[in-house]
């Protein structure tokens, strides 16, 4: 039995009498796809009204979290319909959020309509449900799916807005493929994770993320910083690098440690990790107190620091490990970089220090 939630965002809208889209009901909706019945019993519930997904955030991943918790036992799979724009962040909390999940919660949507003519939504809606279930273990887990691939739900990124292909995991590889069938291509495990599902009651949403750039001031940085944040994500230059302006680092180094900043660096490339003992320029970052956040994705980062800062049985120094350490597949822990592996960090030639 599959339980699909649908939450709003282009995939649910339909026309109307005048050619005009409008968002529906999940009603109206569905009778664009009949062939679910025919494929797995399941039945549904709304967000009411349904969202764009750039109108939702926090309390909703937990009103999401706290609805399948209750009804975990009954359903075999969980279906999330939602909007494109913040996918990956839902998708994300709910990871963390959904600690000893072994059911799968796969979020899809579309950009074209079910009620188009020509439209992506109703293959990734179908085949969203055919892997929900098909009782793969490798599905077991809070995926995205869109255009014939599952990904893990935080390794994934938006990349498109126009093309059918609008998601990709550049860190990681997808969890299915779906053609004429489905494939499951090898992966590292998810590390260990308790047999009975934990769902996480609370985020702390008081989080920032800069994007360095050059030419970055100090009073940029400080005027961040001297907003009521707890937590910070930086994404840096290549491998974690931060330029030597004056006062950058020493500005950082003191929020994190007179008022307990939890400060994670990662990239702002797509592809590749933050390695912060490679170059001076990264150096910096570390003996400042900076977490290296590895491979994560800038939205990945952010929702873990809201997580992380939302368990109060935490101490801050707790927090600062499990940040760097890999809870939900969320990041390539060191032991499972290959030097084969294209994501290593590789200094080459050059002397990396200077
Ligand atoms: N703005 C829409 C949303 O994220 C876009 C979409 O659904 O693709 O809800």
């Amino acid at each position: 039995m599959i339980h699909m939630i649908y939450t709003g965002g282009t995939i649910g809208m339909v026309q109307r009498g005048d050619g005009a889209l409008e968002p529906a009901g999940i009603d109206d909706m569905l009778k664009y796809a009949p062939e679910l019945s025919l494929m797995a019993e399941w039945d549904y519930c709304q967000l009411d009204p349904p969202r764009d997904s750039v109108d939702l955030g926090p309390e909703d991943w937990l009103l999401l979290a706290r609805h399948i918790e209750k009804i975990y036992d009954r359903y075999d799979g969980f279906v999330i319909l939602h909007g494109t724009d913040t996918m990956v962040y839902t998708a994300a909390a709910l990871s963390f959020l959904l600690e000893g999940l072994r059911k799968p919660v796969i979020l899809t949507g579309a950009q074209l309509p079910i009620g188009a003519i020509r439209n992506d939504a109703r293959n990734n809606l179908i085949t969203a449900m055919e892997l929900a279930v098909s009782g793969h273990p490798q599905v077991a887990e809070v995926g995205v799916y869109f255009n014939d691939r599952l990904l893990r739900g935080n390794r994934a990124v938006k990349t498109s807005i126009f093309a059918f292909d609008a998601f990709d995991s550049p860190n990681f590889p997808p969890l299915a493929r779906v053609g004429v069938s489905i494939h499951y291509p090898a992966i590292p495990p998810l590390p260990p994770r308790p047999d009975r599902l934990i769902v996480h009651q609370a985020l702390t949403p008081q989080v920032a993320l800069i994007k360095l750039f050059p030419g970055l001031t100090y009073r940029l940085l400080a005027s961040h910083l001297d907003a009521p944040i707890q937590g910070l994500v930086i994404e840096t230059f290549g491998s974690g690098n931060i330029p030597a302006t004056p006062g950058l680092i020493d500005i950082l180094e003191r929020a994190i440690h007179e008022r307990g900043l939890l400060a994670v660096a990662i990239t702002q490339q797509l592809q590749g990790r933050v390695h912060l003992g490679a170059y001076a320029a990264g150096r910096r970052l570390q003996k400042a107190g900076v977490v290296s956040g590895g491979d994560m994705t800038p939205y990945t980062a952010l929702v873990k620091l809201m997580f992380l800062l939302g368990r109060d049985d935490l101490s801050l120094e707790e927090r600062r490990q499990l940040l760097a350490r890999n809870l939900r597949g969320e990041l390539t822990p060191p032991s499972e970089i290959t030097p084969e592996s294209p994501l290593t960090f590789s200094p080459g030639p050059r002397d990396p220090a200077t």
